[in-house]
């Protein structure tokens, strides 16, 4: 390797001319002494003599966490951590377990935000590894920690550069930014909640200068307030000089071990605001609406639950899967994109959240998760092109798939759940309730909330925030004309098993899929008609779904394969293919307030990869946290994007306007 390398500020790159989605290694390795050591920066994790000690002296003690938490804030809100240069996660784990032991004495914080900043994560092994050998240098210490690296560990797959929300344990949350911290900053949306501290843990300022910047520590300054404090390892001159420059009022106190002196920034007393929009005053419960009781709206629905708010489902169908949301057999799958875009991005973080989150309701016995795996043949269709291994392999790298020599890609992390049972358990939290059968709901803002009203049932329900979920309630809004809301019926077949599909242990996927066996048949899923589902032919569909899959698996016409049931459902997508997940202010007509909108709509074929998603950004949105997603990626979910886009053509080619 060129030595030179390791010294050179390196430019972060532009994120839209980005090649792959693949961090570059850190070239991690054990020496001679046991030191788990970075190749590419020529310095090791961390302190071998006590890493335990020295974290909890530097970190969290620089940072006066235990005194701080006891300390309540002037309005509830978490406690927002920022680390550079995650590493191993021992910082992480250390709050994580102090904050799990001394939680009920910190009552004025809901909960601890920890943002971790790292763009050469290290893989499982070597994490692992420096695990056990602390384990066996530090005996109960590490022991303690345990039960933490093991959640830590069981998460830590597939991280490429995005945001990842790892861990999401009652009032602990953590996000993985992988990329240059110089990147994830500036991507950082400028009203996100501000840290309260900063972990500055990079590699030393020699080794990896790019961490010490003062251009970067003038962006933690933009992300932080006058209460905010610093602490690292280093007493380094020019950090120090950087720090203060960027407004962080310094101090050399002690450092760990044979380490004279390290930095801190103490300010005044915690004055962070809390959320931005308090719906409430601390300890009056809150209530949401959500219309629609699909996916979206279930989802949306146990994220807030979790958070402690009462939710009410309303839905004018008879009962759960009246839309997409009611074929028996949903597969979790991945949309590619050709380039590492941040539309790649999202569906990558999307579908990695969903894993994460469908594994641990299964754990925890509320769902059956079928992680089956999927194979996809090279016949799948990308925007009407085949797709192309090479290029998608380039993009992905080789953690999410295997790609076979003849195109074909196995997804591990793969499978499918029962979306009506899945909503059924989502909603059985004591805070949700369903009414269902509610013709013509309508809804109004009103000056304390919003009311939702029913003709008849003469149901009448107000909240402190309404959430769309259901492309049809979409219709009082503008923005069904705005986003060219497309609706395309989609037909999926359930077949009697036979020999030749039965072998099938894998979702096989290419113009259709073939799901293995359930209840002795499988499905088909699925057609794509661009009409309503009351103008499509029912019966033509399950022919067409019966030839696809017998010509996609090559199979012999004897015996035949017998369609025995079919679902008819539609889809609903945006012109620009991207749900729509966000804030929608547009304020009703009638209203005497302004009270946002919520929307979860438009998922079109990927709803089980991006309702939960989008459900953990609406409830953190609401309750003023952090979203798990950069600004650039928010803006392409934002539900007012298309009046946006609006606005600015018009701006830019007035007369075209006034032709028209
Ligand atoms: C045939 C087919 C196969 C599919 N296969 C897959 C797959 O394998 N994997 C995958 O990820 N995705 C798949 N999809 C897409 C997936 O089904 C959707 O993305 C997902 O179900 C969308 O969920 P939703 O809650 O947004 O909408 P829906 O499930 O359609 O729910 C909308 C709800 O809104 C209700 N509603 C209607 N009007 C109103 C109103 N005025 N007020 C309140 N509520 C109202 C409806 O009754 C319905 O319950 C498939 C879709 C189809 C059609």
């Amino acid at each position: 390797m060129n030595p030179w390398h390791l010294f050179t500020v390196m430019t972060p790159p532009d994120t839209h001319k980005r090649q792959s989605l693949k961090p570059e290694d850190p070239l991690a390795e054990f020496d001679s002494g046991q030191e788990l050591r970075s190749e590419r920066f020529g310095d090791i994790y961390a302190s071998t003599l006590d890493p335990i000690g020295e974290s909890e002296h530097v970190f969290l003690n620089g940072n006066q966490l235990q005194k701080r938490w006891r300390e309540a804030p002037e309005t509830p809100g978490h406690f927002y951590i920022g680390e550079l240069g995650f590493g191993t996660g021992l910082n992480f784990l250390l709050t994580w377990k102090l904050w799990a032991e001394t939680e009920d004495k910190n009552p004025g914080w809901r909960g601890l935000h920890y943002a971790g900043f790292e763009a050469f994560p290290l893989s499982a092994g070597p994490m692992e590894a420096i695990h056990k050998n602390w384990l066996r240098q530090t005996g109960p210490d590490f022991e303690a920690l345990q039960p933490y690296a093991k959640r830590l560990l069981n998460q830590w797959q597939c991280l490429l550069i995005g945001v990842h929300r790892l861990i999401h344990d009652k009032s602990v949350i953590l996000d993985l930014h992988v990329d240059d911290a110089n990147i994830a900053l500036r991507q950082r949306a400028k009203h996100a909640p501000p840290m309260n501290a900063w972990f500055l843990d990079g590699f030393s300022p020699r080794r990896n200068p790019q961490l010490w910047q003062p251009e970067l520590f003038s962006l933690l300054a933009e992300h932080s307030t006058p209460a905010t404090t610093v602490a690292t390892y280093t007493s380094a001159g020019h950090v120090r000089r950087n720090l203060s420059e960027a407004g962080f009022p310094v101090e050399k106190v002690r450092g760990w071990g044979q380490k004279r002196h390290m930095l801190v920034s103490k300010k005044k007393t915690d004055n962070q605001s809390g959320p931005q929009h308090p719906l409430k005053g601390p300890g009056e419960r809150r209530k949401a609406l959500v219309m629609g009781a699909g996916l979206a709206g279930c989802t949306v629905a146990h994220a807030l639950a979790g958070r402690g708010w009462q939710v009410t489902i309303i839905d004018p169908a008879a009962g759960f899967g009246a839309g997409g949301s009611g074929i028996p057999q949903l597969a979790l799958r991945l949309r590619l994109f050709n380039t590492a875009s941040a539309a790649a991005q999202i569906y990558l973080q999307a579908y990695l959240f969903t894993h994460r989150w469908l594994i641990r309701l299964a754990l925890e016995g509320k769902i059956d998760w079928h992680g089956t795996q999927i194979t996809q043949s090279p016949t799948a269709m990308n925007k009407r092109k085949p797709l192309n291994a090479e290029r998608l392999t380039r993009v992905y790298g080789t953690a999410l798939f295997h790609a076979a020599k003849d195109g074909t890609l196995r997804f591990p992390l793969g499978g499918w759940v029962d979306p009506i049972k899945l909503c059924q358990a989502l909603c059985s939290d004591p805070d949700i309730s369903t009414r269902f059968n509610t013709a013509e709901p309508t809804f109004k803002a009103e000056q304390q909330g919003w009311r939702v009203q029913t003709n008849k049932e003469h149901l009448s329900e107000s909240a402190d925030a309404l959430i769309i979920a259901s492309p049809q309630a979409l219709d009082k809004l503008s923005i069904l004309n705005a986003a060219k809301l497309e609706f395309t019926t989609g037909i999926s077949t359930a077949v009697s098993s036979s020999n030749e599909t039965d072998k099938h242990r894998h979702i096989v996927t290419g113009s259709r899929s073939l799901f293995p066996v359930r209840e002795n048949t499988q499905l088909i899923s699925a057609t794509y008609q661009r009409c309503r589902a009351a103008a499509s032919d029912a019966r033509a569909a399950d022919q067409e779904n019966l030839a696809a899959i017998a010509q996609m698996l090559q199979l012999s016409s004897n015996p035949p394969l017998r369609a025995l049931n079919h679902y008819q459902r539609e889809r609903a997508n945006t012109s620009d293919r991207m749900p729509l997940i966000g804030r929608y202010p547009e304020p009703a007509p009638d209203s005497a307030s302004n009270h946002p909108i919520f929307i979860s709509s438009a998922h079109g074929s990927t709803g089980l990869a991006t309702c939960p998603f989008a459900a953990e950004l609406i409830a953190a949105d609401i309750c003023g946290e952090t979203l798990p997603l950069t600004e650039e990626q928010r803006l392409l979910l934002d539900p007012n994007r298309f009046e946006r886009r609006a606005q600015k053509k018009a701006r830019a080619h007035p007369s075209e306007n006034r032709k028209s």
